[in-house]
């Protein structure tokens, strides 16, 4: 399959851009799939209430079929008519944060077929805050299913260009809308049984939901290094965001973890490995390895959520074996910084 490729200005939709959303809206009505920006990565989008739409992103990505997909909207409108009834919570949470990085879990009704929800009874929502996203949703007939545009098990795609890597000859169009501003998958929260509860962590942290909503528990085997719980969003149980080569998380204080990593990377180098190290600003000069990245200022984590998959995806392109990396903080989007690191690391942590 040829796989056109178009750009877009998100901030100049024009009349030029608009045809091609016009035409990637048809290719998508006609059960095709369409890679595009939204603020959080890029989505492999096709027509939610198609069975079969999905069934050919299941294909495309590799992705094992009962990892439910999550259905983006344009208007809240849309969402009531795919659901059984709109908890307050949602309206609530809507009104604070959406168009935004925030999904919401709710019961479906019969219009979403459940090849899009991997089998549940439940759907995952959510209204992308980003022009092109928008705009192809309203020309797709309303209901996108998208998951993030990657071959399923590799770091989300932040640049149109990994989802090339990825996607190229098996989908109809990629939309090109330049780098995506979060870089982190959006905050996933059951709106399903009494208490609200946060199934993957995200840009949206918990206090911001406990802001609008009071009480709202986490899902604690998506955090805890240690656990071999099954977590309750499908998908969170795969080996997920994986870089090519093997990935270890190093916490302890500072020097100590400088000290570990450089004596780990002198021993891999002796081996012929070739090693890479995620640091920070303040440490990345201390370190030594064939490549060291730094995700930015400790103290900036939406620069670090921002630049992960990125540095990641660019361990692969350097052919990277082993890597090392920084721990982070756990507190805000730290939360969400820590769950992506540790499936990258397949929870793979030494604490000194
Ligand atoms: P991705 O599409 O790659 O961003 O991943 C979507 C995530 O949403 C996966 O972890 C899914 O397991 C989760 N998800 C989607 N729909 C549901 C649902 N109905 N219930 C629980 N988790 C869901
Ligand atoms: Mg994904």
């Amino acid at each position: 399959m040829n796989t056109e490729l178009y750009k877009i200005d998100e901030h100049n939709i024009d009349a030029a851009a608009k045809e091609i959303l016009r035409k990637a809206g048809d290719i998508i009505k006609e059960g095709g799939l369409v890679a595009f920006p939204t603020e959080t990565v890029y989505g492999l989008g096709g027509d939610a209430l198609n069975p079969e739409s999905s069934k050919k992103i299941y294909a495309a990505k590799g992705r094992p079929s009962d990892n439910p997909l999550i259905v983006h909207v344009a208007t809240m409108e849309d969402v009531e008519a795919i659901v059984d009834e709109v908890p307050e919570a949602a309206y609530k949470l809507a009104e604070a944060y959406w168009p935004g990085p925030i999904t919401m879990i709710m019961n479906k009704n019969e219009k979403v077929p459940h090849e899009t929800t991997g089998g549940l009874d439940t759907v995952a929502i959510r209204m992308p805050n980003n022009e092109i996203a928008l705009e192809l949703i309203r020309q797709s007939g309303g209901y996108i299913a998208a998951p993030s545009a990657n071959t399923s098990g590799r770091p989300s795609p932040t640049l149109a260009r990994y989802c090339v890597e990825d996607l190229s000859g098996k989908i109809e169009m990629i939309i090109d809308g330049g780098q995506v501003g979060i870089g982190l998958e959006s905050t996933i929260v059951d709106l399903t049984s009494e208490e609200p509860m946060i199934l993957r962590p995200g840009y949206i942290t918990q206090d911001m939901l406990k802001e609008v909503l009071g009480e709202v528990t986490i899902d604690r085997t998506i955090i805890d290094a240690a656990s071999t719980e099954k977590p309750k969003a499908p998908g969170m149980k795969y080996r997920h965001y994986a870089p090519k080569g093997s990935l270890t998380i190093v916490q302890g204080s500072q020097e100590e973890v400088v000290d570990y990593i450089n004596a780990k990377a002198k021993e891999a180098m002796a081996e012929g490995k070739r090693v890479g190290i995620i640091g920070t600003d303040a440490t990345s000069t201390l370190y030594s390895a064939d490549v060291i990245k730094s995700v930015g200022n400790r103290e900036d984590e939406a620069t670090i959520a921002h630049e992960l998959f990125k540095v990641l995806r660019e361990f692969d392109d350097e052919n990277i074996d082993i890597m090392f990396s920084e721990s982070f903080d756990e507190s805000g989007i730290g939360q969400a910084i820590m769950n992506r690191l540790l499936k990258a690391a397949g929870h793979n942590v030494i604490i000194l």
